[in-house]
C-alpha cells in the first residue's frame, strides 16, 4: 500500500485548542475508523456541536498536521503496527508526527481493535470470540488486521506457518493457512485436542450453536491468545457472563461503586441494579476490559482459580482499581488496561488489609518473594 505525503498547514489555531490525546483520537479516528467524518469526531470525541462546529476543529487538527481528504481511512482495517511499519518503510522521518500520534494513542488507551470476531490489543493480545465454526471446523478465519500477530505476512497462497498453543501445561498444535485464492485468505486451524479442550470448556456454546441459538456477541466467551514468540501463543479464555454475575455477587466489596451513598434497606432488597444504574454498568463493562486485557490469573500471585477450583473457579478474579475512584473522579475516566488489575482474593484482602496503607502491587510481589 502506499500513504500519500502529508501536507500541513500553518493555521495551528484548532491544533493549539486540543490537548495531545484529543489530538491522538482525532488521527486515529480519521485513519482508522470505518464511516468517519470531521462532524461525528467533533461531535463525539471533542463533545462539540457539530450543527455549529461543523467538524472544521478536527478538521484544523489534521490539516495543521498534514493529514487531508486522500488519508481518509486508510488504514481501515489494518492494525496500528501494520500503519507504523507501512509509513516507516515509506519514509519515516516526513511521516513521524504521525507515527508518534498513533503510537502514542496505541499506549496510552484500552484501545483494542476490532477485525470481525477478533479483537486485538497492542499487536501481544488477541480475543476470539466464539462461533459455531469454533467448534465445527476446528478453526477460524484471520482477518487481515491479525495476519500480523501470527506474524504470516510473508506466507503466499497455500502456504502455511506452524504454531503451538499452551494451556496451562498442555501444548496444542496448530497452524495457519493461507488459501489458494489470489488475494489468499488466512485461516488458523487446530487440532481434535485443542477442540476438545474447547467443549469442555465451554459445553454450553456449544449445545447453543448446534441448536443455532442466538448469543449477543459481546456476551460470548472468547479465546485469548497472548503472544510468546512468532511461533508460541498461551490461551486463556474470558466469559463475560460469569464477570457480570461475579460483580452482583461482589457488589458489597471495596471497588467501584459509590455505596455509602446507598440507603443499606435498599441494599438488602435486592434493588442493586436499579440503584447502581449507569455506573454500575460502566463498571461492569470495564471489568470485562480489564479481563480481556490482562487474563484472569492474579497479577501478584499468579494463582488460577480454574485450576484449583475447576469449573467452580472458571472465569473468576477480582479486580482491584490502581487509582481508587475518590481521586480519580469520574468513572469514566478509567482506563482498564492501567487502572485495574487482576488479583486473587487472597492478595486482594492484603492489599486492603490496613486502610491507611493500601499497597502496590510492586510492594505485593516483594512481600511474596521473600
Ligand atoms: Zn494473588
Ligand atoms: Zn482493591
Amino acid at each position: 500500500m502506499f500513504v500519500p505525503n502529508l501536507d500541513p498547514v500553518d493555521r495551528d489555531r484548532e491544533f493549539n485548542n486540543c490537548t495531545q490525546e484529543q489530538r491522538d483520537t482525532i488521527v486515529y479516528n480519521f485513519l482508522f475508523v470505518k464511516g468517519v467524518s470531521n462532524r461525528k469526531i467533533d461531535e463525539q470525541i471533542l463533545g462539540l456541536d457539530s450543527d455549529l462546529s461543523k467538524g472544521w476543529q478536527s478538521m484544523g487538527v489534521l490539516h495543521h498536521l498534514g493529514i487531508k481528504n486522500p488519508h481518509k481511512g486508510i488504514f481501515i482495517g489494518f492494525s496500528i503496527d501494520h500503519a507504523i511499519n507501512v509509513m516507516s518503510q515509506q519514509n519515516l522521518t516526513h511521516f513521524k508526527t504521525v507515527i508518534d500520534s498513533i503510537s502514542r494513542y496505541q499506549k496510552s488507551c484500552i484501545i483494542s481493535q476490532v477485525f470481525d470476531s477478533w479483537e486485538l490489543f497492542d499487536n501481544n493480545i488477541a480475543l476470539k470470540t466464539i462461533d459455531k465454526s469454533t467448534f465445527a471446523h476446528s478453526g477460524t478465519g484471520v482477518p487481515f488486521g491479525v495476519r500480523d500477530f501470527f506474524e504470516i505476512g510473508h506466507l503466499g497462497k497455500r502456504e502455511k506457518k506452524e504454531l503451538n498453543l499452551f494451556y496451562d501445561d498442555s501444548a496444542f498444535f496448530a497452524y495457519v493457512q493461507m488459501d489458494t485464492l489470489d488475494t489468499p485468505r488466512s485461516r488458523l486451524f487446530w487440532k481434535a485436542d485443542f477442540r476438545d479442550l474447547l467443549m469442555e470448556e465451554m459445553p454450553s456454546y456449544y449445545d447453543l450453536f448446534i441448536n443455532g441459538s442466538k448469543v449477543e456477541e459481546s456476551k460470548l466467551p472468547k479465546i485469548r491468545f497472548t503472544k510468546v514468540n512468532g511461533t508460541r501463543f498461551n490461551i486463556d479464555f474470558v466469559y463475560p457472563i460469569e464477570i457480570e454475575e461475579d460483580i452482583v455477587e461482589e457488589i458489597d466489596g471495596d471497588e467501584g461503586l459509590a455505596l455509602t451513598e446507598v440507603d443499606p434497606e435498599s441494599r438488602r432488597e435486592g434493588k442493586v441494579r436499579y440503584i447502581y444504574g449507569k455506573q454500575y454498568e460502566r463498571d461492569q463493562k470495564n471489568r470485562v476490559e480489564a479481563i480481556k486485557y490482562h487474563g484472569t490469573k492474579c497479577t501478584i500471585c499468579q494463582f488460577d482459580f480454574e485450576k484449583v477450583y475447576g469449573l467452580r473457579g472458571k472465569g473468576f478474579i477480582e479486580i482491584h482499581h490502581l487509582n481508587p475512584l475518590s481521586s480519580v473522579g469520574k468513572e469514566t475516566d478509567i482506563n482498564p488496561k492501567t487502572d485495574l488489575v487482576p488479583v486473587c482474593s487472597n492478595c486482594h484482602k492484603m492489599i486492603h488489609r490496613r486502610k491507611d496503607n493500601v499497597l502496590s502491587i510492586e510492594q505485593m510481589k516483594m512481600l511474596i518473594k521473600k
